[in-house]
């Protein structure tokens, strides 16, 4: 029996604005599309926290005994900068003022993401398709689209009907929008435009003649309008119709909207059961973001070379701090946040790792099968990881009494309870055993690396700074980041 049929999950679709019971399409296999990134830039602490929000979610379906189809993909043109539909292409931009190739650009940010994501040990994705890689499927979607009436081209480029659509659809049913209401916002707009109405969306551009990214078409050169490619991708490896569509709350207008459209009026299906969007990281109270530069970059907090952190934190932290907060909540970064996380980070993994030391009794004090259950409770529920990590801290409190003699374990529970943890903490959560403090970690990495921190302190005192830069340096290039504060210098694993 799969774990799938004992533990009923449940998800807030917001599509239905309601947490509503899962089930996929065909029993135990699961197709899932989340929206990747625009690979102009380093992905910033706000896009990690969407991706490993989908991350939990990819991990618990996994845990669940779930076949899953997860396809994530690399958006490489089309993302214009006002919410792709007009502006420069960001990736163009970037190439132009670098004087580089847009394909070096999308080359060099889709290793930055991998790299990121594997450091916050995040999985890869099934399949992470690009957008330049399906034009042809592209150019098929749209095709359809004008031949039943939902395209029109207008002077090399075509747009989406939105007023067609809508005849006999509903186009705003996703963001809670209008029509109407849009029409009444955006008349003045509509003069200048090669549209029919400003709520038209491009399917397809025409490239001007300093555009470099562009395919023939049989509309002449240009490339794709940006809620295209999911459309086109999703269909192509989950079907007409599939389970879990995902992204950040930002993209369910106009992004996710206009990709329902799409895939509806070509489909003839709606394309998606479960549309589930991850809330913002914010900074100071706003949301981070690449072109306002509110961000916090991942390298700057492993290294912690940033005004904002009096440290640098490991990515294991990063990830305990945000799953401490439900994946539809606004979340707002501080160090104050983050030191408290990895405080409640270290007090768990140190709760874990007595569990080998506790001697077993009789009987045990604490009902380990309830609360197990009410580990998966948290995480059927739409989840829940904060409610999850409040278990494990129960679990926690309970192994500490133990160690003290004041509660008990027998053997069986005592095992249950370390691969309940265990299962929860690495598998689901995807966090790893990587906090080290020299000062209260014993174990031979941090005691060889208090070794090398001594002879760095003995080498600054001498003056000899090549031998402790080399020290500093040669530690950070195998993972070591070492971080000089008031209490002394203390290191954690990137
Ligand atoms: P982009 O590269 O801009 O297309 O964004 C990639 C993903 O990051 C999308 O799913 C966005 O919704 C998400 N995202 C952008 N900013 C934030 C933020 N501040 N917090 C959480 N997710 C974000
Ligand atoms: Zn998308």
């Amino acid at each position: 029996m799969k774990l799938f049929e004992q533990q009923k999950l449940k998800l807030y679709n917001s599509l239905s604005k309601t947490k509503e019971n899962f089930t996929p399409i065909n029993e135990g296999t699961i197709g899932m599309y989340v929206c990747g990134p625009t690979v102009y830039s380093n992905v910033h602490m706000g896009n990690c926290r969407t991706f490993l929000s989908f991350d939990l979610v990819f991990r618990y379906l996994n845990h669940l005994g779930y076949k899953v189809r997860y396809v994530r993909n690399i958006t490489d043109a089309g993302h214009l900068e006002n919410d792709g539909e007009s502006g420069d292409d960001p990736i163009l931009k970037r190439a132009r003022l670098e004087q580089i190739e847009p394909m070096e650009v999308v080359q060099r940010y889709t290793v930055d993401f991998h790299e990121t994501m594997k450091s916050f040990n995040a999985l890869p994705p099934s399949i992470e398709p690009t957008a330049t890689g399906h034009i042809i499927e592209q150019i098929q979607i749209i095709s359809t689209l004008i031949s039943e009436g939902y395209g029109y081209e207008t002077n090399g480029s075509v747009y989406f009907d939105v007023h067609k659509f809508n005849e006999d659809h509903e186009y705003g049913k996703l963001s809670g929008r209008k029509l109407e209401d849009m029409v009444a916002n955006t008349r003045e707009l509509a003069a200048q435009s090669e549209k029919k109405n400003p709520q038209d969306f491009a399917l397809w551009k025409k490239a001007g003649p300093t555009h470099i990214m562009k395919w023939p078409s049989p509309w002449g050169d240009g490339f794709p309008g940006w809620h295209l490619e999911c459309s086109a991708m999703s269909t192509k490896y989950l079907g007409k119709q599939f389970d879990i569509h995902g992204g950040g709350m930002d993209l369910k207008f106009p992004h996710h909207e206009c990709e329902i459209a799409q895939s509806e009026a070509s489909n003839k299906q709606t394309p998606v059961n479960y549309w589930m969007h991850a809330n913002m990281l914010t900074l100071n109270g706003k949301k981070m973001s690449k072109s306002t530069g509110n961000n916090i970059l991942p390298n700057e907090l492993f290294s912690g070379n940033n005004d904002k952190l009096s440290k640098a934190f490991s990515a294991t932290v990063s990830k305990f701090f945000m799953f401490q907060a439900h994946y539809r909540s606004i979340l707002d970064f501080s160090d104050d946040a983050m030191l408290a996380s990895e405080k409640g980070y270290n007090r768990l993994m140190d709760a874990f790792h007595l569990i080998d030391s506790i001697s077993p009794s009789e009987k045990s004090s604490f009902d380990v099968t309830t609360w197990k259950q009410s580990c998966y409770d948290a995480m059927n529920d739409d989840f829940n990881s904060p409610i999850l990590i409040a278990q494990l801290f129960e679990a926690a409190k309970e192994l500490n009494s133990a160690k003290a003699g004041a509660s008990t374990f027998s053997k069986s529970d005592l095992a249950l309870i370390k691969t309940t943890m265990h299962d929860f903490i690495f598998d689901v959560l995807g966090l790893e055993d990587a906090s080290s403090n020299v000062a209260n970690d014993g174990n031979q990495l941090s005691g060889a690396v208090s070794l090398l921190i001594e002879l760095r302190n003995q080498a600054r005192a001498n003056k000899d700074f090549d031998t402790s830069d080399k020290i500093r340096d040669e530690l950070l290039a195998v993972g070591i980041q070492l971080k000089d504060g008031k209490d002394g210098t203390s290191f954690s694993l990137n």
